[in-house]
């Protein structure tokens, strides 16, 4: 079975409307028309619209860092699914562990999230991963199962298969400490075995896992060469042109 390599770039907080669009730009035309991986872009919502109309076209996608689970309403500085998909969005980033940490997001809020991105026909990418303090107490394995079934929760086979998982240890988040391949490796085939578990085998090798977590140009080869990396969600190195297009050359074609 080929996943198709997907190599995402969370903006995070970060760009203005000029440097948002020249970026997606640079992107765009250093990317061409038939990349060998599939790519992503996902600015700050504020400038979603405009890096729209850069990548709209192209192979380049777009996604948002993040929604909220209701339809139109009264929830006053919140943006929804169908709100997303109009300006052009194909994917969400659900449950980045900057929104656990700091937005207090727990798993039964990412698992409502899940369920009306699908709703609205956005993929969602659902981040998981572990402190460096959970890491060295070995409850490693404990915490990324605890929390893919948390946000998964109520999921169906038929959907499964066309989620996107993230793997993106909070230590190596931001920090320039990348998990060696074998860490990141082991983590992505546990997630595959327990998604086997949790819906079937076969669902469980449709669906991609991303590795996140200081991938640069120069650590994106060894990683994305892992048969259970299927690619990388990129913060820091996703808003420069040559690091971020250095990664997706750096991908092995799929
Ligand atoms: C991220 O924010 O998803 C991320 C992985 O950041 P960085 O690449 O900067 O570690």
């Amino acid at each position: 079975m080929t996943r198709r390599i997907l190599i995402a770039g969370n903006w995070k907080m970060n760009t203005r409307s000029a440097d948002a669009a020249s970026l997606a730009k640079g992107i765009v035309d250093a990317v061409g028309k038939s990349p060998a991986v599939e790519i992503a872009l996902c600015p700050p919502s504020v400038y979603l619209a405009s890096v729209s109309e850069v990548t709209a076209g192209t192979p380049v996608e777009l996604g948002a860092q993040n929604l909220y689970a209701a339809d139109d309403g009264a929830f006053t500085g919140e943006v929804n699914a169908a709100m997303l998909t109009d300006v052009g969005c194909q994917f969400v980033i659900l449950g980045h562990s900057e929104r656990r940490q700091l937005m207090g997001e727990t798993d039964a809020c990412v698992s409502k999230k899940l369920h009306a991105a699908l709703a609205g026909n956005l993929i969602p990418i659902v981040c998981v991963g572990e402190t460096l303090e959970q890491r060295e107490t070995n409850e490693t394995e404990a915490v990324i199962e605890s929390q893919i079934r948390g946000s998964l929760e109520g999921l169906d086979e038929a959907r499964a298969a066309g989620i996107v998982i993230a793997y993106e240890p909070v230590w190596a988040i931001g920090t320039g400490k990348v998990a060696s391949k074998e860490q990141a490796e082991a983590v992505h085939a546990f997630i595959r075995d327990l998604l086997g578990k949790m819906f079937t085998p076969g669902v469980a090798e449709q669906i991609r896992i991303q590795y996140g977590g200081s991938v640069k140009p120069g650590n994106a080869a060894e990683l994305l060469s892992q048969p259970n990396i299927d690619g990388a969600l990129v913060g820091g190195a996703s808003l420069k042109v040559e690091d971020f297009v250095g990664i997706i050359t750096a991908a092995p074609a799929s």
